[in-house]
């Protein structure tokens, strides 16, 4: 499967300069969806995780698939003030702008096995942000999957050599 064929790539989105990619063309076509997903799950399951974590939105997109696949739990990490229950907090920069991501105090438990899922590594800040909340609460991040790579923001040495990463396209 060409997943790189079903990635729309679209020109100075959300700002000039960005060339964005748009994942929903491979989100809409249903072999293309669960093959890179059961790719992502094949990477995953070997972690032997007991949860896994994604950031809003697309993290989501691709984390509850995987974890439904392995059988495992799904905890969201969100935008501040998104979540009911009592949270924990962090602060995030993207290749464009600035916020804070937050989880639920007991997303969590102490010594739990964490695999973090998302739909695109840029530079590594939001992911870094979700590895601190994982952190905080006393998870064990067994590994990372994300569909795409952007390998020319080196986000995959930002995040330093202690990760193991999985991503299925490089651009
Ligand atoms: P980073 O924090 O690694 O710089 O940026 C990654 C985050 O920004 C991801 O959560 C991702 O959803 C979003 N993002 C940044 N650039 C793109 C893009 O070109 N396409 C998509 N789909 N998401 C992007």
């Amino acid at each position: 499967m060409d997943f790189k064929e079903k990635i729309r790539v679209i020109l100075d989105y959300p700002q000039k300069g960005i060339r964005f990619k748009d994942i929903t063309t491979l989100l809409k076509d249903g072999p293309a969806y669960r093959a890179a997903i059961d790719r992502m799950a094949e990477f995953a399951r070997e972690k032997k995780p007991d949860i896994i974590v994604g950031p809003e939105a697309r993290g989501f997109v691709i984390g509850c698939p995987l974890a439904v696949q392995l059988g495992t739990g799904f905890a969201p990490v969100r935008k501040k003030g998104k979540l009911p229950f009592e949270t924990i907090q962090a602060e995030y920069s993207l290749e464009y702008g600035k916020d804070a991501l937050a989880m639920h105090k007991d997303a969590i438990q102490p010594g739990q096995r964490v695999l973090i899922a998302d739909d695109l590594l840029a530079t590594g800040g939001t992911i870094q942000t979700t590895i601190d909340l994982v952190k905080k609460l006393g998870g064990e991040i067994v590994g990372l999957t994300f569909l795409i790579e952007l390998t020319y923001l080196n986000g995959r040495e930002k995040l330093g050599p202690e990760h193991d990463i999985f991503t299925l396209v490089q651009y």
